[in-house]
C-alpha cells in the first residue's frame, strides 16, 4: 500500500490498514554513513532511505549492501582478487 506519512504516495510493504507497521511506526532517518548515497530521499521527517526503513541497521555489520556511493570501492577490491583467481584457475586447468 502507499505510505501516507513519511513518503506520501510511495508504495511501501510496511504500510497497512493500521498505518505504518515498521518499528516505531515510521521510517528512520539516514545514518551518517549514508551521506552521498543516491537512495536518500527527502521525507516529511527529513532524509530517509528509499530502499530500507532503518538505515543505521544497514551499517552495523559493515557496508550497506544497498549503498550506491561505496559500490566502486567494493568492486575495485573484487577486481584485485579476481585476476588472481582467474590465473589460478587457468593454470590448474591445463592438465593433459
Ligand atoms: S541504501 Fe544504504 S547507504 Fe543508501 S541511504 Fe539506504 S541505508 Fe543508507
Amino acid at each position: 500500500m502507499q505510505c501516507q506519512t513519511v513518503l506520501p504516495g510511495t508504495e511501501c510493504t510496511f504500510w497497512g490498514k493500521q498505518g505504518c507497521v515498521f518499528s516505531g511506526g515510521s521510517c528512520h532517518l539516514i545514518a551518517e554513513n549514508c551521506e552521498g548515497c543516491d537512495r536518500i530521499v527527502e521525507g516529511s521527517i527529513g532524509k530517509v532511505c528509499s530502499a530500507y526503513p532503518a538505515p543505521i541497521k544497514k551499517w552495523t555489520s559493515g557496508i550497506c549492501n544497498f549503498a550506491t556511493h561505496v559500490k566502486v570501492e567494493i568492486k575495485s577490491e573484487e577486481l584485485k582478487v579476481n585476476p588472481l583467481k582467474a590465473s589460478k584457475k587457468a593454470s590448474g586447468g591445463k592438465k593433459k
